[in-house]
Formats: C-alpha cells, structure tokens, sequence
C-alpha cells in the first residue's frame, strides 16, 4: 500500500465544517465571524510518551485527546486537527484501529481531521489542533494561565494520580492488584479531555491549565506567569486518586500497600492526568459549581491562590507540609 493509498484509506473523509479538507495542498478553515482561533500543538514519541505495546485503538484516542485537552484548558471549542504521522511501516490491522480509535473521539467533539503529513520513520504522532474561542467587545474570552488573583479559590476536575500507578505497574516499580490495574490502566491509556467544562468555565475561571506533568509542577505555571502564591491542601487533592477507593472498600487486599505520602505524590505529582486546574473569585463559587454540573464533570476545591508568592502545602489539619513532592519521586 503506497502512501496515498494509505492516507484515502485510513485518514480522508468527507470534509463538513472546514471549507477545505484532506487532498490538497492546504486545507482551508474558515472562523466564524467574531471568533478567534485557538492552535495548540502536541507530539507523542514512542518509549517516551507511550509503551510499543499499546493498543493503536487506544493511542489514536490519546493522540488527539491530550491535544484536546488544551484546548479544553484554553476553554476552547474544537474545530479541526492534522496529523503529522511517522511510521515504521504500513500496518493495516495497526492504521485500521488507531484511525478509529483517534476518529471516534474526533467525532464525539465534532472535530475533524483535515489533513496532515505521512511518512517513514520511527513511530511518532503529531498533532495540531485548531478551535474557537469568542472576541467580545475585543476581549478574548480564551482562559489563560496568566489570570489567577490574590483571594481566588483554586479547583481540579475528576480525578488525579490513577495514570501514574499504571506507568509505575509497567515500569516494575509497583505492583496492584487486578482492579486497580485495571481502572488505572485506563486513566493511563484513555484520558478525557475536559472539553465541556472549559467551555463552561469561560467567564467564570479567572486561570486554568491541564495536568500533563503534575498538578504542582502545573499549577506552578499558573503561579509565575498569574504573578501569585498558593496553598494546596493536599489532602483534599489526594482524596482524589480513584483507585483509592478500591483499597479502602477491600481492607484485605493483596500485594503491596501505597502510604500516605505515596497517595499525596500520586495526586501532587503524578502526571498524564488531563483534568482541568483553574482559579475562579469566592463569590463565583456557585458559577463554578453550576458549570461542573452543566457539564457533568465533578470538580473539587483543592486551595487558595495568595499574595504571598510560592507554594504552600498544608494536611487536612491545617498544619504546613513539606513539599518534597515536585522533586521527589516516590517510586524511584
Ligand atoms: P504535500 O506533499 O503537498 O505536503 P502530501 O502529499 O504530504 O501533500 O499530502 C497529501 C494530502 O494528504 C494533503 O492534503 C495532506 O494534508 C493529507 N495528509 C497527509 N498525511 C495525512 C494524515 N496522516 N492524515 C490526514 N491527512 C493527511
Ligand atoms: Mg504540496
């Protein structure tokens, strides 16, 4: 199968909101009157950003969700994407999942693939993605990091730390039992991008960002470029590990158990979450909370942004904690 075969086979279909799709030179996307456009940009190396062994369904999913997880953080709608596609050799049962698995998520947020770049090489997958974001009265109304104040309340949608058992279970660094493999198996392959609640948020969130590399290394980004401090109860965060609940409903279960300070490390620093984090004024705690429910997503207050510059951890007493947690890995 030569590569323009291969391209018609897997990666072409009709064009619906772009002006212009897969086939020529450039595709043509038109933004609607008083709308701005929202680019982001991200690539997925094989050995880096994913295991040779997974499921190609499941890469083409993630390919395009963490791509739509940015704009989800920009409270951005999705338009379109391309795909930048590097591979080793052209592997239909390969390209015939992976081209399902990206389109069925492109198609669930009416974002369409409309064109992109093949060739031979290493397996590697870029994707730029393209969305709206509303101009009023010459206001961008795209939520940025740079926007969180003194006295805004700090929240995160879902839930944290789960991708990171599974990577450490691949890595050999942990071992769980078969329900929490399971469960955070999935977090790991199959993030969800929190594309309705961004959009909900507009107006509302003062900052936001999404959780690739840790909430603390990524709320760390809405600090300096917000010009802020914080404090992060890291209770409330570690509360939030989904496949805690499988050990505290099992107080027998086997294997190895996960400390205190490993569930808050999780949680804190985990990576490869893509839940929203985000800012938002005290007296628009109600809006927040409105916007979850709107979009179905639960979201959990987690701090407080601050005057006083840097970061602060406290336990569910209050009391301060040292945060070991952006440098330590718990695992190693
Ligand atoms: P050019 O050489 O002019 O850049 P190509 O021959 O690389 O164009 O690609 C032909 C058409 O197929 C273009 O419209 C391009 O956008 C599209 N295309 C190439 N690879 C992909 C892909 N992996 N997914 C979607 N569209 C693709
Ligand atoms: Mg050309």
């Amino acid at each position: 199968m030569g590569e323009f075969d291969l391209i018609a086979r897997y990666f072409k279909r009709p064009a619906r909101r772009a002006a212009l799709g897969v086939g020529d030179d450039c595709a043509l996307l038109q933004p609607a009157p008083g709308m701005q456009l929202a680019i982001s940009s991200d690539m997925l190396v094989e050995g880096r950003h994913f295991l040779s062994s997974v499921d190609p369904r499941k890469l083409g999913h993630k390919a395009l969700a963490v791509n739509l997880s940015d704009l989800a953080a920009c409270g951005a709608k999705p338009l379109a994407f391309t795909l930048a596609l590097a591979l080793p050799r052209a592997d239909e049962t390969w390209l015939a999942a992976f081209s399902e698995g990206m389109l069925a998520l492109a198609d669930a947020h009416h974002c369409e693939l409309i064109g992109g770049d093949t060739t031979r090489g290493p397996l590697n997958i870029c994707i730029t993605i393209f969305g709206e974001v509303p101009v009023l009265d010459g206001q961008s109304q795209a939520l940025l990091r740079s926007g969180a104040k003194p006295g805004d309340e700090l929240y995160v949608s879902g839930t944290l730390g789960d991708a990171r058992i599974a990577l450490e279970v691949f890595r050999g660094t942990l071992s769980v039992p078969a329900p929490v493999f399971e469960l955070t198996r999935s977090r790991m392959e199959q993030p969800t991008p929190r594309v309705a609640l961004g959009l909900a948020l507009r107006g509302i969130a003062s900052a936001a960002i999404d959780i690739s590399d840790g909430l603390l290394g990524d709320l760390g980004h809405i600090l300096t470029q917000s010009g802020v401090g914080a404090t992060v109860q890291a209770d409330a965060a570690s509360a939030l590990v989904a496949s805690r609940g499988i050990y505290r409903d099992n107080s027998t279960i086997p294997g190895q158990t996960i400390d205190m300070d490993q569930w808050r490390s999780l949680a804190l620093a985990g990576g490869d979450d893509y839940e929203l984090l985000f800012s938002a004024p005290a007296s628009a705690r109600s809006q927040v909370l409105q916007a979850a429910a709107s979009s179905q997503t639960h979201v959990t207050r987690i701090g407080a942004i601050e005057r006083a510059s840097g970061l602060r951890l406290v336990d569910s007493e209050g009391s301060e904690l040292p945060n070991h947690y952006c440098s330590f890995d718990h695992f190693a």
